[in-house]
């Protein structure tokens, strides 16, 4: 039996990972879960799956959770009880799904203690990305990629590096792959949340319209695979059933393929080097012809040429561009800002912060708090 702890249980990722486990009751224990504000989801997981542990990082809604709870399991509060349950010694996987930078000090944890680590929290690569895979390295851990881009890489990897010349990480492009710029200004939160192709939280579906996501993407493959921002390269693929490719320097490309679904790349994580079974159905490629694929337009999605300025610039870059990301998404599901203004948000806080190379977690995270200050600074400019 596998011990499985589920950091972001409530969320698009921790459902979709319930769902492979309840196709797999005899291989996978779930034995701690956490979330951070919604104890009546929890409460649901709790009944279903009798963790060991739940954590709820908001600590109002760990003493709800704490008062309904029926199960024998221990409910822990605050953030740094992540930690706990990702590195606890009977813990051997960590499905880390929380979103944003919130997610990363329990990535870390799990690293540290050599788990077998399934990130889907982009932003721990993004944010610490030097520091986390020493921290993989010094500890014998497991790093697997729970994104669908990177899996695939990982999966067409599995022949080995020789006569790698680059790696092609797919985009959608999102809901306005096809919408000229200039209509783009009064784009509303729910627009901008309607992905064609996949279902997601709501942050990462805005990352996806504004195709941040892929910039932090690119950054997440160059830490993954230890390439280059140049050995990395972005192709336009609205299907989402070519999931990324490689290409090797006698002409070869290998890309994997499959349908949209996330519990494909979290099967493959959990289970890996084997498969199992994961409920997406088999791809028909007759029904979903044709493929197409186009050059990105940068000047459209300025967050993605972002994203690459930061990746060649280095150190602290990468950290304040995630971190002025995050507010400006926040304020414009607030319907604060407008849809445009993220990236100028961004845009201006990458010139306003000093640039640095963080040489420990509290830096990064002095760093990151700064940066939040800065981009709710320009933000308050707009409001
Ligand atoms: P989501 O918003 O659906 O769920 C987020 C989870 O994180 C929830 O369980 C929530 O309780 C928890 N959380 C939120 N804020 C927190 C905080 N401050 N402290 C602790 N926990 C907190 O997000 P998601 O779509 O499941 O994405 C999770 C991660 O996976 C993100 O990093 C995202 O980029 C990545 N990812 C998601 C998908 C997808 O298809 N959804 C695909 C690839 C990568
Ligand atoms: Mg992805």
């Amino acid at each position: 039996m596998i011990n499985l702890t589920l950091l972001g249980a409530t969320g698009s990722i921790g459902q979709s990972t319930l769902s492979v486990v309840d196709l797999h009751p005899e291989k996978f224990n779930v034995f701690a879960i956490s979330a951070h504000t919604n104890w009546q989801q929890m409460l649901v997981i709790c009944e279903k799956y009798q963790p060991d542990f739940a954590v709820m990082t908001d600590e109002t809604a760990a003493e709800q959770l704490s008062r309904e709870i029926q199960s024998d399991t221990t409910v822990l509060s605050g953030a740094e009880a992540l930690e706990t349950i990702a590195s606890h010694t009977d813990t051997d996987q960590v499905m880390a799904a929380i979103v944003g930078a919130a997610g990363m000090a329990s990535s870390l944890a799990a690293a540290k203690a050599g788990k077998r680590i399934m990130l889907a929290n982009k932003e721990s690569l993004v944010l610490a990305g030097d520091l986390f895979m020493q921290a993989v390295k010094d500890n014998d851990a497991e790093l697997i990629p729970v994104d669908s881009e990177h899996s695939a890489i990982f999966q067409c990897l599995q022949g080995g590096l020789s006569g790698l010349s680059k790696i092609q990480l797919t985009a959608s492009g999102g809901p306005f792959l096809h919408t000229p710029l200039s209509e783009l200004t009064n784009i509303t939160p729910d627009q901008a949340c309607a992905h064609p192709n996949w279902s997601m939280g709501r942050k990462i579906s805005v990352d996806s319209a504004t195709m941040m996501n892929k910039g932090l993407e690119v950054i997440e493959a160059h830490y993954l695979f230890n390439l280059p921002a140049d050995r990395i390269d972005v192709v336009m693929h609205p299907q989402s059933i070519v999931h990324s490719s490689v290409y090797f320097n006698d002409g070869s490309t290998l890309s994997q393929l499959g349908n949209p679904d996330m519990r494909t790349v979290i099967s493959y994580a959990m289970s890996y080097p084997d498969r199992i079974s994961s409920g997406v159905p088999a791809l028909d490629l007759t029904q979903n012809s044709p493929l197409e694929f186009y050059p990105p337009d940068f000047d459209k999605f300025s967050c993605l040429r972002l994203a690459f300025e930061g990746l060649k610039q280095g150190g602290s870059a990468m950290g304040t561009i995630n971190a002025a990301n995050e507010i400006a998404v926040a304020s414009f599901l607030d319907n604060k800002i407008k849809f445009l203004d993220i990236a100028k948000i961004i845009e201006k806080t990458l010139d306003m912060s000093s640039h640095f190379y963080p040489s420990s977690l509290a830096e990064v995270i002095d760093n990151d708090k700064i940066a939040r200050l800065t981009a709710n600074e320009i933000i308050q400019s707009y409001v």
